[in-house]
């Protein structure tokens, strides 16, 4: 079933009573271009070329031409070039560096760092919103401190990494009012390091960042031991409260119980408008939202900027291989283990970054957040009126009021309005409801829950 029917058909098999309209959201012409110029070949040639730097292992070399993760990020880093030459100039690709000292846990002697970073500025100098899709270049063996033997990382996090090119590769070419910022990260496997400095970077540099997506493990379709095959699903990771409720100061915890929103924070938010999007786009994926920030015993990038309070969710494949993760290369009872290129689902990691490129084309694409979305809730009564204003930026063609009930996972009504307010013949204490800006060419900013307007 084509994917826009597929999402008809799902609004209207909803369990809602269907008395209000439905809309048929259309794939914007140009998203569905780009989606259709990512490459299953050439992230492959991504990958070969990661690999082939023997290991990237943070404490690696950082002088060999050849070998190691200096190597590894001056090659990434002539890929941004290269992409830079085709953007008119709104391309710009740097690493970011800077030496950590050792901290007596996986860094034992001070370390010549380096995230690898291409800037594709917004074309609108008012729009300062920024989108950051990120993943980590280094790779490891069983012992994380060994940094001489051969670790391909093909899958983790090669395939990220990769994803992360081949979106620079094909957006590149295209102009967004806001600013998408590629990111090869480094320190990953010696405690989430390159996405501690990026993210607080964005805090003390005040940046407008609105979602972060991190792509790590994703590009392999089965699992060992329970034996799955399975292509076609995609996990991401949201965690459902704020990342930095436990630092706030202020009430939010009782609003959050008082109105039964721990369902809906950043993250969670995020991943809900990455599995709409991304499932308009990619043919054969369900992208399948986990209630949860990560899985056990392991960390993630996203981590870092989830505690610092913004909206950054994890994309992972469905099944995972654990003979080909983290892995010293050998073989052992006829079993090979070791992360290696041959062992990985191409058009898989194709879709999976397609998920991505329309997340972020879409919301790069969109205006930025109707403001002071607020609910009416001074009368007891069985409908629910809803206000707004207009988003600070960017041009809009009218706004998506969203409806759910309360214990579903996503949104399952859009009613579509030019107007500054709605009412609905639905009782407010029965659904969420949330409003979206949207853009003349369909693309919708992320949703923002009412705040409850008390006199
Ligand atoms: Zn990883």
């Amino acid at each position: 079933m084509n994917k826009r029917y597929a999402f008809l058909f799902a609004l209207l098999t909803a369990s809602l009573p269907s008395v209000a309209q439905t809309i048929i959201v259309n794939r914007d012409p140009q998203i569905a271009d780009l989606v259709s110029q990512l490459s299953a070949d050439s992230l492959r040639s991504h990958i070969n070329g990661l690999v082939s730097f023997g290991t990237r292992h943070t404490l690696s070399t950082t002088s060999d031409p050849k070998k190691g993760i200096g190597a590894a990020r001056q090659w990434i880093l002539g890929k941004f070039n290269q992409y830079a030459r085709q953007s008119g100039g709104r391309l710009t690709a740097t690493i970011d560096k800077w030496t950590l000292s050792a901290d007596g846990r996986r860094i034992d002697k001070p370390a010549d760092m380096g995230n690898v970073m291409a800037t594709l500025k917004g074309t609108d100098p008012a729009d300062t919103r920024v989108f950051i899709v990120q993943g980590h270049m280094d790779s490891r063996v069983t012992n994380v401190m060994n940094r001489d033997a051969d670790a391909p990382g093909a899958n983790d996090d090669g395939s990220g990494t990769a994803a992360v090119i081949e979106l620079c590769r094909v957006m590149s070419k295209s102009q967004f009012p806001a600013t998408i910022i590629f990111v090869a990260l480094t320190g990953e496997e010696q405690g989430l390091l390159g996405a501690e400095h990026l993210s607080e970077r964005a805090v003390t540099e005040k940046w407008n960042l609105e979602a972060v997506l991190n792509n790590d493990i994703m590009g392999s379709n089965n699992s060992n031991e329970t034996n799955i095959i399975d292509n076609t699903r995609l996990r991401v990771f949201s965690e459902g409260l704020p990342g930095n409720l436990l630092k706030d100061t202020t009430n939010r915890i009782s609003q959050i119980r008082q109105f039964g929103n721990e369902n809906d924070g950043k993250a969670r938010s995020l991943a809900r408008y990455l599995k709409e999007v991304g499932e308009r786009y990619v043919d054969n994926l369900e992208v399948v939202m986990v209630y949860r920030n990560d899985r056990y015993l392991r960390g993630g990038d996203h981590t870092p900027y989830v505690q610092r309070g913004f909206a950054a969710v994890r994309l992972t494949e469905m099944n995972e291989n654990y003979n080909h993760q983290h892995q010293d290369l050998r073989t052992e009872n006829s079993t090979e283990y070791g992360d290696y290129p041959k062992f990985m689902d191409f058009d898989y990691l194709r879709k999976n970054t397609a998920v991505n490129l329309a997340t972020l084309a879409n919301l790069a694409k969109a205006p930025t957040v109707p403001q002071k979305v607020t609910v009416d809730v001074r009368n007891l009564t069985n409908s629910t009126v809803l206000y707004w204003q207009a988003p600070q930026v960017g041009k809009v063609k009218g706004y998506y009021v969203l409806m759910r009930e309360t214990y579903w996972p996503f949104w399952q009504k859009k009613f579509f309005t030019t107007k500054l307010g709605m009412t609905l013949p639905y009782s407010k204490d029965n659904y969420y409801f949330a409003v979206q800006a949207v853009s003349e060419d369909g693309n919708e900013s992320l949703p923002v829950l009412p705040v409850p307007n008390l006199r």
